[in-house]
């Protein structure tokens, strides 16, 4: 473990130290985010100034949470903090780069610094798939790239340690010198460049050459000779470096050119991609597991790394047609007897771990935590140690339940079985446990499944899922989180979030999307009507509620769950104040809506005297938490000056309000398109809905959001059909030439409109255009996939998805993407992920 005192940090980072201070205490660990801290104990917190939040706001949960030492960039308020140390830096972002930088200079083992468009993580996980064999390999942890991911990827450097291979990935001009100095790479990979246009550079020589910083000192580079933007800024770099007399060593391969490693021929069958490779005047043929472009890109930068350190082909051969596929996504399915189930079986090490346990912390709101685990096969560490901190970590994380599987566990039980709380059982391997299993056994967990691949935990996870109808739509609640991000960047200091959660979070989901907002800081929910937002609740949702369509049959109901009701009418508002004294409470928080031009519901202007007199009234009942109103036309240019003039009425209506009333009120009036638009009209809070979703009707912001739901389904039989022939009810499609048809297991019932019918619309089969054919029945269809090579019944079919967006389809049925999003039957099963 990396262990520096507090005076070294403050020197290494130039900071000046202040508040209670014993300079020689040792910090190991380094915490950015209070939440998913593991332990406090000799813990350097760094408040971090993102782009949306200010770590400084989370000292005091760290702090209560046991952290005595920040790292920080402007002094807290002391009395708050009086026996705690801070190191204080003008820049805590570059003294934590700094940091990392002194850290990784004190070591001599050979770094692999990989940079690229695409294959970063893969390469970096193969290559420790590869070598961990020979070498105690130290890596990224997923895809820590980024200018914070970087140094604390390189924090974990240990003594131990033979080889180190971290990513690095850039978003503007000027970052990767930064990573450079902080990875010191003495050999690069360039995997490869994209030609999609990226935000925030120039063009795409720009790219190419700030990727490149992060070889300038490197001993040796690898990368492929096919891309001749890469080849020149290569040829530029060995200029450079022959000039200044320290030349570059080039290990290169193609598929096209002259190089180290010549690849004569790639063929591929139904699993595997055959290569014949020409090295130095012989030829050897390689078989990798795999059959797309990326997968044999990836694969034969590997290869280079193999043949440069020395390997002989034979083992080269052989480890490479072992290459197992990178799973990068956490997934949550729902499983048996109420429970969720968040699968990572495919890698186990510390780091990894507390991303899961992160996860499972997250995503269990009102369920038991439940964690499987398998030995952690990490070589060169102390196992009692590993151990201990294993337990550490969950004992924080609020871990209940523990299946230990794998003899090292065994040994080591006694430090789980010392954990208060944790109540753990322990088998010698999968087989034992399976023989053992009951299902029932399992209800109103969140069991997080991780264990090293050999232990294949696969087939634990196929007992506790639910079996799934075969279509499913996937939500990737990164995305969400990324879109939540890049609306929350258009918000003024100190303007809430409300996130619209209506009609199952537009189709996508409950619980788990409203978790998952909570977790990233949104304010408030709104939801339809009052069951959506009793759901929530039972489902542990605590965050304040709006119910924007409240019914007075649900007013009961709605006050027993704390959810909030929007009150339009007097009536309406007089009802709800009766429930409310019934109930026997006081104060309970309401929200009036104007009508300020939908002229959907609403008070009117001629209606506030009434109201005012009225909430006057009832006063200790009630409290109006806000007034808000809702534009009609935000996203349109052609009706701005409506919107303004809806913003104008909302301004003098809202303000009678507040004037009447003895107490501060919250106004908000933008929705997903006013946020960006409008943002002089934030008010106190914004509504934040199909924007989450990955829509946005502005073409500049819906590049920047990412596609949020995919919806798969497979084909269920296949069809040779010859002309004369028709397909489906009403013989509607006639066959005029020898065709191909697919059944898939989707239909209208499945909320796939019946006006896609015949042609109208096509799905993707191995990324391929199948157009419908015939009639779109209840529960399939028929899609025409003549002249698509290799399909075969089972396979998968995109309907929507990011290569075939949402809004496609939207414009195909003569709808919006509103629509589309929330018709999918919720008899298709969601299926959450992260990656
Ligand atoms: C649905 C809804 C929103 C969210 O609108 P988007 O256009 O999806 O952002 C906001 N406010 C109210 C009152 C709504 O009904």
């Amino acid at each position: 473990m990396p262990a520096y005192s507090l005076e070294q940090i403050a020197a290494i980072t130039g900071g000046t130290c202040i508040g209670y201070m014993d300079a020689q205490y040792i910090i190991t660990r380094l915490c950015i985010d209070s939440r998913t801290l593991v332990d406090a104990e000799q813990t350097l917190f760094i408040a971090l100034k993102g782009e949306t939040r200010d770590g400084h706001d989370f000292m005091e949960d760290a702090y209560i949470k046991g952290i005595r030492c920040f790292l920080i960039s402007h002094p807290p308020a002391a009395e708050r903090f009086s026996d705690a140390a801070f190191i204080l830096v003008q820049d805590t972002l570059a003294a934590l780069q700094r940091l990392a930088a002194y850290h990784r200079s004190r070591f001599q083992i050979p770094v692999i610094g990989i940079t690229g468009s695409n294959g970063k993580t893969i390469v970096k996980e193969w290559l420790f798939q590869l070598l961990s064999k020979d070498y105690y390999i130290v890596r990224s942890p997923k895809s820590y790239n980024s200018q914070i991911g970087v140094p604390l990827s390189v924090w974990q450097m240990e003594e131990t340690h033979q080889l180190a291979i971290f990513e690095a990935g850039i978003s503007r001009p000027g970052e990767m010198s930064k990573l450079a100095d902080i990875i010191q790479p003495s050999i690069g990979i360039f995997t490869n460049i994209g030609d999609a246009h990226q935000e925030g550079f120039a063009g795409i020589e720009q790219k190419v050459a700030e990727k490149m910083r992060l070889f300038t000192k490197v001993q040796l580079l690898i990368y492929r000779k096919d891309y001749p933007l890469i080849q020149r800024a290569v040829a530029d770099l060995q200029l450079q470096r022959s000039a200044a007399q320290h030349p570059l060593e080039i290990f290169d391969w193609s598929t096209s050119e002259k190089a180290r490693l010549q690849v004569t021929s790639v063929s591929k069958d139904l699993h595997h991609i055959r290569v014949e490779i020409y090295d130095q005047h012989q030829m050897h043929a390689l078989q990798i597991p795999f059959t797309d472009d990326g997968s044999f890109e990836n694969a034969m930068h590997c290869v280079c790394l193999m043949c440069w350190m020395g390997y002989d082909w034979n083992t080269i051969q052989e480890r490479i047609s072992r290459l197992q596929p990178v799973e990068m996504r956490l997934f949550l399915k729902h499983g048996i007897n109420g429970c969720i189930v968040i699968n990572d079986s495919y890698n186990s090490d510390l780091h990894s771990l507390a991303i899961a346990l992160d996860f499972l912390q997250q995503q269990s709101s009102g369920l038991k935590k439940t964690v499987i685990l398998s030995d952690v096969l990490q070589s060169g560490r102390d196992e009692q140690d590993l151990y201990q901190q294993i337990a550490g970590q969950m004992q924080q994380k609020g871990v209940e339940r523990l299946i230990g599987i794998g003899p090292r566990l065994m040994e080591h039980q006694d430090i789980f079985e010392s954990i208060p709380n944790l109540n753990g059982s322990f088998y010698p391997d999968t087989a034992a446990f399976m023989r053992a299993f009951s299902p029932d056994d399992f209800r109103e967990e969140a069991i997080l499944l991780k264990g090293a691949r050999i232990f294949a935990f696969e087939k634990i996870s196929r007992l506790l899922e639910q079996r799934l109808h075969e279509t499913v739509l996937e939500i990737n609640l990164q995305a969400i989180v990324h879109n939540l991000k890049l609306f929350q960047r258009f918000l003024k200091p100190g303007v809430q979030m409300m996130a619209v959660v209506k009609a199952f979070s537009y189709g996508s989901g409950s619980v788990e999307i409203a978790s998952l907002l909570a977790y990233h800081g949104v304010h408030y929910l709104a939801v339809a009507y009052a069951d959506e937002g009793i759901a929530l609740r039972k489902g542990g949702i605590r965050l304040p509620i709006l119910v924007m369509n409240p019914e007075p049959g649900s007013f009961q109901a709605m006050i027993q769950w704390n959810l909030e009701p929007e009150i339009f009418t007097l009536t309406q508002l007089r009802q709800f104040v009766r429930e409310v004294q019934q109930a026997q409470q006081s104060g309970f928080p309401i929200h009036l809506k104007l009508d300020t031009g939908m002229h959907r519901l609403g008070f009117e202007p001629t209606q506030l005297p009434a109201l005012v007199e009225a909430l006057l009234q009832m006063h200790p009942y009630i409290r109006v938490a806000s007034v808000f109103s809702h534009f009609t036309a935000s996203e349109d240019p052609a009706q701005d000056s409506f919107t303004t003039q809806q913003a104008e009425l909302f301004e003098s209506m809202s303000q009678q309000i507040l004037q009447a009333l003895p107490y501060r009120v919250k106004r908000h009036l933008g929705n997903s398109a006013a946020i960006h638009r409008h943002p002089q009209w934030q008010y106190d809070m914004v509504r934040l809905g199909i924007g989450l979703y990955g829509v946005d009707s502005d073409p500049e912001i819906q590049k920047q959001l990412q596609p949020v739901a995919t919806l798969k389904t497979t084909i269920a039989q296949i069809k040779h059909l010859m002309p004369g022939e028709s397909v489906g009810y009403g013989r509607a499609a006639r066959i005029e030439k020898p065709t191909t048809i697919a059944t898939v297991r989707i239909g209208y019932a499945d909320g796939y409109p019946r006006r896609l019918s015949h042609g109208k619309a096509w799905m993707l089969v191995h990324g391929q255009q199948a157009p419908t054919i015939g009639w779109i029945c209840m529960d399939m269809l028929m899609l025409d996939v003549s002249g698509i090579p290799d399909v075969r019944e089972g396979d998968e079919v995109i309907v929507f998805g990011e290569a075939l967006p949402i809004q496609q389809l939207a414009r195909w049925a003569d709808t919006i993407p509103y629509e589309m999003m929330t018709t999918i039957s919720q008899r298709v099963k969601r299926v959450y992920y992260q990656e």
